[in-house]
């Protein structure tokens, strides 16, 4: 992920280090190659042109231009605005609420909402010790509930068992009940996707959210779907409202826009990424070490 861009971005901005003095064209035109390379990774365009604008402004005052080493100034002013664009700070999860803390897993079907809730319920039990209890609310696909029982199986965390009949709101009810009775920190709700976002879908979530009182509710998105991510989780945010945005497979070879743009985008943090199929496939998002990365 991110290798053209850093490619793109590497020998723009070496064009501009390599020199002695910079007037105000050179910054214009650098820029617009910067901007090209953004659009080509799929940033979305809004996000690149408040990007560009600002490294504009903050280049071209004449401390920056008359300095000993202009290239490098700028190449420091991009590098901060795009640690700026995609959120100072990595922004963990929170669980800082009276137990049972309710985590809403949302997203389209296939984008990795099961597989992230089991990655999360492992990393919950094993890194801070703790007890974290599942339930699938995807009462259309018997499968998706078979699933994450196998998952919760596989990295030892109790799965709420199945009632047939009940509706989402109903698991939702119990799976909180359930928590508090059992004494658990943490529930995970897995809750249905849909191939593509649809009034029905939107209705039964907020309906989830409105039950369930959920102390964060997580977007999963597949950072493969790019523009298409940032849409989704523009939507999500405006019906439902979510508090934090996970991207998956950016271990794929995407061109990395979506992880780019959607903070921008939403204003809501990425608070994790999946990095492949395994249960332990999951990482914190840190914009300044992805900026790095970026820029070399
Ligand atoms: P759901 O329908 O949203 O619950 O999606 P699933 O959790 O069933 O995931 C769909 C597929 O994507 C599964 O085969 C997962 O193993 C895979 N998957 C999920 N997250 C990642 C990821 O970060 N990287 C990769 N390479 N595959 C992932």
């Amino acid at each position: 992920m991110f290798e053209s861009l850093q490619e793109r971005l590497g020998s723009i901005l070496n064009g501009l280090t390599g020199r002695g003095a910079l007037s105000e064209a050179d910054v214009s035109a650098a820029l617009r190659e910067v901007r090209r390379a953004l659009l080509e990774a799929d940033v979305a365009l809004e996000v690149v042109r408040s990007f560009t604008d600002k490294v504009r402004e903050k280049s071209v005052g004449a401390a920056v231009l008359k300095s000993i080493k202009p290239g490098q100034m700028v190449v420091k002013i991009v590098h901060d605005e795009l640690v700026a664009m995609l959120g100072d700070e990595g922004v963990a999860i929170d669980l800082n609420a009276p137990a049972p803390v309710v985590l809403m897993m949302v997203g389209l079907q296939g984008s990795g909402k099961t597989t992230t809730s089991a990655k999360i319920a492992k990393r919950l039990t094993e890194r801070q010790g703790k007890k974290v209890l599942m339930a699938s609310l995807d009462t259309r696909r018997p499968a998706a509930q078979e699933q994450l029982r196998q998952l919760g199986e596989q990295v030892k965390v109790t799965t709420l068992p199945v009632v047939p009949g009940q509706t989402p709101v109903e698991i939702a009810r119990r799976a909180e009940q359930a928590g508090r009775l059992g004494g658990y920190d943490v529930v995970i709700l897995d809750t249905a996707g849909r191939t593509h976002i649809d009034e029905p879908l939107m209705v039964e979530m907020a309906d989830i959210k409105a039950a369930a009182k959920p102390h964060e509710v997580l977007l999963v998105a597949d950072s493969l779907t790019g523009q298409d991510a940032v849409n989704l989780a523009r939507n999500f945010d405006s019906r439902v409202g979510v508090t934090g945005l996970i991207l998956t497979r950016m271990d794929g070879d995407g061109r990395g826009g979506a992880a780019l743009s959607m903070r921008a985008v939403t204003g809501k943090p990425v608070k994790l990424i999946g990095v492949g199929e395994k249960m332990d496939a999951l990482e914190e998002f840190h914009p300044k070490r992805i900026a790095d990365r970026i820029l070399g």
